[in-house]
């Protein structure tokens, strides 16, 4: 066992109030699982006694109350990589159902969504960043306070970028509309990596506040 309980020890597992228990969730990405996943979650949560399971805004399956001596173990039956990314990085992308299965959808928000997730996830970043996806205006993925926002339309994407929830919610500003899917990746590629090198430790809308937003267009359109 660890004495040095940290919140995110090497074995991908984040120690709980208690002290005691930790909590893992396994990468699940954009929260589209097969039922056979959902069978050994569920197996493995009963196996090890966990507290609870809690399903999260993030799309997320987090299993609670776990003994950090069964952490490997646990890791082991469930034939999972950890996707419980915390901190100054790219989070796991968010992403409504899109094009696949909802009729108000004007994109295909799985496709990108995956594609952004491969691309970006667990990226380091200045300060924490959340992405999210919707196929249209209704922004049921809640692009609208996310650091990268894209929302569907007939005509391709909107982006959105500085927006948070948090103590301090802030929108995130419209900077780019109809982009195809391949300058989307492109743009944010320009956007992460601008955010990077500036090295400001406040998140996106911070930063583009601090800077001024006609400037931040300038440098990343
Ligand atoms: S944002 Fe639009 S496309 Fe996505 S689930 Fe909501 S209504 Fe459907």
């Amino acid at each position: 066992m660890s004495n040095n309980k940290t919140n995110m020890p090497e074995k991908g597992a984040a120690v709980q109030k208690d002290m005691e228990t930790y909590a893992i969730n396994p990468y699940i990405p954009g929260g589209l699982v097969e039922p056979d996943t959902l069978r050994k979650i569920a197996d493995v949560a009963e196996k090890y006694d966990a507290k609870f399971i809690k399903l999260s805004s993030e799309h997320r399956i987090t299993i609670f109350g776990i003994p950090y001596q069964d952490v490997d173990e646990i890791w082991n039956d469930l034939e999972m990589e950890p996707g419980g990314l915390s901190g100054k990085i790219v989070r796991p992308v968010k992403f409504c159902i899109g094009k696949s299965s909802c009729k108000m959808a004007k994109q295909n928000t799985m496709e990108i969504g995956l594609e952004i997730d491969q691309r970006f996830r667990g990226t380091k970043t200045p300060d924490k960043m959340k992405i999210a996806v919707s196929g249209c205006e209704n922004s049921c993925a809640e692009p609208g306070v996310r650091d990268i926002g894209l929302i569907g339309t007939n005509k391709g994407w909107k982006v959105l970028v500085g927006g948070n929830a948090g103590i301090k919610p802030r929108l995130g500003d419209l900077i780019a509309n109809d982009l195809s899917s391949e300058e989307v990746l492109a743009l944010m590629d320009k956007i992460i990596n601008y955010y990077i090198e500036n090295e400001e430790s406040v998140r996106l809308g911070r930063f583009i506040d601090n800077m001024g937003l006609d400037e931040f267009k300038k440098e990343i359109l």
